[in-house]
Protein backbone atom coordinates (compact mmCIF):
# COMPACT_ATOMS: atom_id res chain seq x y z
CA UNK A 1 0.00 0.00 0.00
CA UNK A 2 1.44 3.40 -1.05
CA UNK A 3 1.04 5.65 1.96
CA UNK A 4 2.42 9.27 2.41
CA UNK A 5 3.25 10.61 5.59
CA UNK A 6 2.81 14.26 4.70
CA UNK A 7 -0.33 13.65 3.35
CA UNK A 8 -1.81 11.91 6.01
CA UNK A 9 -0.28 14.50 7.98
CA UNK A 10 -2.65 17.20 5.82
CA UNK A 11 -5.86 14.51 6.67
CA UNK A 12 -5.72 14.69 9.98
CA UNK A 13 -5.50 18.11 10.65
CA UNK A 14 -7.89 18.30 7.65
CA UNK A 15 -10.01 15.33 9.94
CA UNK A 16 -9.44 17.44 13.44
CA UNK A 17 -11.12 21.09 11.94
CA UNK A 18 -13.78 18.91 10.21
CA UNK A 19 -14.82 17.19 13.43
CA UNK A 20 -14.31 20.69 14.95
CA UNK A 21 -16.88 21.86 12.04
CA UNK A 22 -19.59 19.64 12.28
CA UNK A 23 -18.86 19.13 16.13
CA UNK A 24 -22.39 21.27 16.86
CA UNK A 25 -25.47 20.49 15.90
CA UNK A 26 -24.64 18.41 13.10
CA UNK A 27 -26.16 14.47 12.69
CA UNK A 28 -24.41 11.90 14.36
CA UNK A 29 -21.29 10.73 12.49
CA UNK A 30 -19.37 7.29 11.98
CA UNK A 31 -16.91 6.77 14.47
CA UNK A 32 -13.92 7.54 13.76
CA UNK A 33 -11.32 4.40 12.89
CA UNK A 34 -9.56 3.12 15.51
CA UNK A 35 -6.07 1.54 15.71
CA UNK A 36 -5.41 -2.16 15.92
CA UNK A 37 -3.76 -2.73 19.47
CA UNK A 38 -0.95 -5.44 19.56
CA UNK A 39 0.10 -6.83 22.37
CA UNK A 40 1.41 -10.33 21.50
CA UNK A 41 2.86 -12.06 18.44
CA UNK A 42 0.77 -14.35 15.97
CA UNK A 43 3.28 -16.30 15.24
CA UNK A 44 4.61 -19.77 16.47
CA UNK A 45 8.21 -20.30 18.20
CA UNK A 46 9.22 -16.60 17.74
CA UNK A 47 10.35 -14.23 19.96
CA UNK A 48 10.85 -10.29 19.13
CA UNK A 49 13.07 -8.21 21.06
CA UNK A 50 11.42 -4.40 20.97
CA UNK A 51 13.91 -1.85 22.13
CA UNK A 52 12.11 1.55 23.45
CA UNK A 53 13.25 5.53 23.60
CA UNK A 54 16.32 5.40 21.63
CA UNK A 55 17.98 5.96 19.32
CA UNK A 56 21.03 6.77 22.10
CA UNK A 57 24.67 5.49 22.49
CA UNK A 58 23.92 2.00 23.01
CA UNK A 59 21.60 1.72 20.67
CA UNK A 60 24.69 0.61 17.88
CA UNK A 61 25.94 -1.71 20.35
CA UNK A 62 22.65 -3.86 20.44
CA UNK A 63 22.50 -3.81 16.86
CA UNK A 64 25.54 -5.31 16.93
CA UNK A 65 25.06 -7.82 19.65
CA UNK A 66 21.73 -8.88 17.72
CA UNK A 67 24.06 -9.46 14.43
CA UNK A 68 26.44 -11.41 16.22
CA UNK A 69 23.54 -14.00 17.20
CA UNK A 70 21.72 -13.80 13.99
CA UNK A 71 18.85 -12.62 15.85
CA UNK A 72 16.69 -9.03 14.38
CA UNK A 73 15.10 -6.51 16.93
CA UNK A 74 12.77 -4.14 16.49
CA UNK A 75 13.08 -0.36 17.64
CA UNK A 76 10.80 2.12 19.00
CA UNK A 77 12.68 5.33 18.53
CA UNK A 78 11.76 9.23 19.98
CA UNK A 79 12.08 12.41 18.29
CA UNK A 80 13.39 13.73 21.84
CA UNK A 81 14.27 12.23 24.50
CA UNK A 82 17.44 10.87 25.71
CA UNK A 83 18.80 12.04 22.41
CA UNK A 84 17.45 14.02 19.65
CA UNK A 85 16.87 11.92 16.73
CA UNK A 86 18.24 14.51 13.93
CA UNK A 87 21.44 14.82 15.68
CA UNK A 88 24.25 13.75 13.11
CA UNK A 89 24.84 10.46 15.72
CA UNK A 90 21.53 9.26 15.53
CA UNK A 91 20.78 9.84 12.22
CA UNK A 92 23.89 7.48 11.48
CA UNK A 93 22.46 5.08 14.07
CA UNK A 94 19.11 5.04 12.87
CA UNK A 95 20.29 3.80 9.00
CA UNK A 96 22.73 1.52 10.72
CA UNK A 97 19.76 -0.12 12.11
CA UNK A 98 17.46 -0.59 8.83
CA UNK A 99 21.17 -1.14 7.31
CA UNK A 100 21.18 -4.18 9.43
CA UNK A 101 17.66 -5.53 8.32
CA UNK A 102 16.19 -4.55 12.16
CA UNK A 103 12.62 -3.20 12.12
CA UNK A 104 12.18 0.97 13.61
CA UNK A 105 8.88 1.94 15.00
CA UNK A 106 7.37 5.05 16.66
CA UNK A 107 7.08 5.63 20.21
CA UNK A 108 6.39 9.34 19.48
CA UNK A 109 8.61 12.08 19.35
CA UNK A 110 8.70 13.31 22.91
CA UNK A 111 7.73 10.17 25.08
CA UNK A 112 4.73 11.90 26.81
CA UNK A 113 1.93 10.36 28.37
CA UNK A 114 -0.62 10.62 25.36
CA UNK A 115 -3.91 10.07 27.31
CA UNK A 116 -2.93 13.29 28.98
CA UNK A 117 -2.55 15.26 25.78
CA UNK A 118 -5.28 17.35 23.97
CA UNK A 119 -6.36 16.11 19.83
CA UNK A 120 -3.87 18.38 18.36
CA UNK A 121 -0.87 17.32 20.88
CA UNK A 122 -1.55 13.81 20.00
CA UNK A 123 -1.86 14.66 16.57
CA UNK A 124 1.68 16.42 16.92
CA UNK A 125 3.32 13.77 19.35
CA UNK A 126 2.89 11.06 17.10
CA UNK A 127 3.24 12.79 13.47
CA UNK A 128 6.48 14.35 14.19
CA UNK A 129 7.98 11.23 14.66
CA UNK A 130 6.74 9.09 12.04
CA UNK A 131 7.58 12.32 10.05
CA UNK A 132 11.40 12.20 11.40
CA UNK A 133 11.60 8.63 10.38
CA UNK A 134 10.63 8.78 6.90
CA UNK A 135 13.08 12.02 6.19
CA UNK A 136 16.13 10.10 7.75
CA UNK A 137 15.21 6.55 6.79
CA UNK A 138 12.81 6.77 3.90
CA UNK A 139 10.81 4.28 5.73
CA UNK A 140 6.73 4.95 6.19
CA UNK A 141 6.22 2.96 9.77
CA UNK A 142 3.30 0.79 10.49
CA UNK A 143 3.83 0.59 14.27
CA UNK A 144 4.32 2.32 17.36
CA UNK A 145 4.52 2.07 20.50
CA UNK A 146 2.85 4.93 22.94
CA UNK A 147 4.79 5.85 26.21
CA UNK A 148 4.55 3.80 29.29
CA UNK A 149 1.70 1.62 27.04
CA UNK A 150 -0.94 3.87 27.81
CA UNK A 151 -3.62 5.42 25.04
CA UNK A 152 -7.07 5.84 24.75
CA UNK A 153 -9.26 5.89 21.85
CA UNK A 154 -8.08 9.23 21.08
CA UNK A 155 -4.72 7.63 20.63
CA UNK A 156 -6.19 5.34 18.74
CA UNK A 157 -8.03 7.39 16.16
CA UNK A 158 -4.75 9.52 15.55
CA UNK A 159 -2.88 6.34 14.79
CA UNK A 160 -5.39 5.16 12.57
CA UNK A 161 -5.27 8.23 10.43
CA UNK A 162 -0.85 7.61 10.67
CA UNK A 163 -1.67 4.48 9.13
CA UNK A 164 -0.01 2.95 12.91
CA UNK A 165 -1.08 -0.07 14.35
CA UNK A 166 -0.22 0.85 18.33
CA UNK A 167 2.23 -2.02 20.17
CA UNK A 168 2.35 -3.25 23.49
CA UNK A 169 4.17 -5.97 24.82
CA UNK A 170 3.61 -9.67 26.85
CA UNK A 171 7.27 -9.74 28.40
CA UNK A 172 8.95 -6.82 30.08
CA UNK A 173 12.60 -7.11 31.54
CA UNK A 174 11.90 -4.42 34.02
CA UNK A 175 14.86 -2.29 33.27
CA UNK A 176 13.30 1.11 33.20
CA UNK A 177 11.10 -0.54 36.54
CA UNK A 178 14.07 -0.89 38.45
CA UNK A 179 15.12 -4.59 38.17
CA UNK A 180 18.43 -5.55 38.82
CA UNK A 181 20.67 -6.90 36.27
CA UNK A 182 20.69 -10.14 38.20
CA UNK A 183 16.43 -9.85 38.42
CA UNK A 184 15.94 -8.79 34.31
CA UNK A 185 18.13 -12.13 33.76
CA UNK A 186 16.08 -14.34 35.93
CA UNK A 187 12.95 -12.75 34.02
CA UNK A 188 14.63 -14.14 30.66
CA UNK A 189 15.26 -17.28 32.33
CA UNK A 190 12.00 -18.07 33.59
CA UNK A 191 9.79 -16.61 30.65
CA UNK A 192 12.44 -19.35 28.04
CA UNK A 193 11.71 -21.90 30.45
CA UNK A 194 8.18 -21.52 30.59
CA UNK A 195 8.06 -21.61 26.83
CA UNK A 196 5.04 -19.56 25.86
CA UNK A 197 3.68 -20.02 22.39
CA UNK A 198 5.88 -16.46 21.47
CA UNK A 199 7.43 -13.98 23.13
CA UNK A 200 7.08 -9.65 22.79
CA UNK A 201 9.39 -7.84 24.87
CA UNK A 202 10.07 -4.43 26.31
CA UNK A 203 13.24 -3.71 27.13
CA UNK A 204 15.61 -0.05 26.42
CA UNK A 205 18.11 0.68 24.40
CA UNK A 206 19.04 3.49 26.39
CA UNK A 207 20.32 1.83 29.48
CA UNK A 208 23.92 0.41 29.55
CA UNK A 209 23.34 -2.76 31.63
CA UNK A 210 20.31 -3.45 28.71
CA UNK A 211 22.78 -3.55 26.16
CA UNK A 212 25.90 -4.46 27.40
CA UNK A 213 24.99 -6.70 30.66
CA UNK A 214 21.60 -8.31 29.72
CA UNK A 215 20.97 -8.76 26.12
CA UNK A 216 23.60 -11.47 25.38
CA UNK A 217 22.12 -13.22 27.98
CA UNK A 218 18.57 -12.91 27.35
CA UNK A 219 19.33 -13.97 23.39
CA UNK A 220 21.06 -17.11 24.59
CA UNK A 221 18.03 -18.28 26.85
CA UNK A 222 15.44 -17.46 24.02
CA UNK A 223 17.15 -19.37 21.31
CA UNK A 224 18.66 -22.06 23.64
CA UNK A 225 14.66 -22.65 24.12
CA UNK A 226 14.14 -22.86 20.33
CA UNK A 227 12.90 -19.61 20.09
CA UNK A 228 13.36 -17.40 16.39
CA UNK A 229 14.85 -13.76 17.09
CA UNK A 230 12.36 -12.05 14.24
CA UNK A 231 11.43 -8.18 13.80
CA UNK A 232 7.56 -7.41 15.28
CA UNK A 233 6.43 -7.59 11.76
CA UNK A 234 8.11 -11.10 11.57
CA UNK A 235 6.15 -12.30 14.60
CA UNK A 236 3.06 -11.30 13.04
CA UNK A 237 3.50 -12.53 9.87
CA UNK A 238 2.98 -8.47 8.42
CA UNK A 239 4.58 -5.71 6.71
CA UNK A 240 7.36 -3.32 9.09
CA UNK A 241 6.50 -0.27 6.78
CA UNK A 242 3.54 1.01 4.63
CA UNK A 243 6.53 1.86 2.10
CA UNK A 244 10.20 2.45 2.16
CA UNK A 245 11.59 5.26 0.18
CA UNK A 246 14.52 6.49 -0.31
CA UNK A 247 15.78 8.62 2.38
CA UNK A 248 16.25 12.71 2.33
CA UNK A 249 18.71 15.18 2.78
CA UNK A 250 19.35 17.31 5.93
CA UNK A 251 17.31 20.48 6.02
CA UNK A 252 17.17 23.76 8.75
CA UNK A 253 13.93 21.32 9.86
CA UNK A 254 16.04 18.53 11.05
CA UNK A 255 16.20 20.00 14.86
CA UNK A 256 14.45 19.27 17.94
ZN1 LIG B 1 9.43 4.56 26.41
Amino acid sequence: MIFNARATVVVALLGFVFDAFVGVGAAPTSPAALAKVVRSCTQPKVAALTFDDGPFMYTRDAVSILNKYGAKGTFFVNGKNWGCIYDTASVDTLRNTLANGHQVASHTWAHKDLTTLSRPEVVDEMTKSHVAIQRITGVNVAYMRPPFGYYNNQVREVAASLGETIVTWDFDSGDSTGKSVQQQKDQYHQVASQKPNSVLSLQHDVHETSVHQVLEYAIQQLQGAGYELVTLAECLGAQPYHNVGKPESRTSDWHC
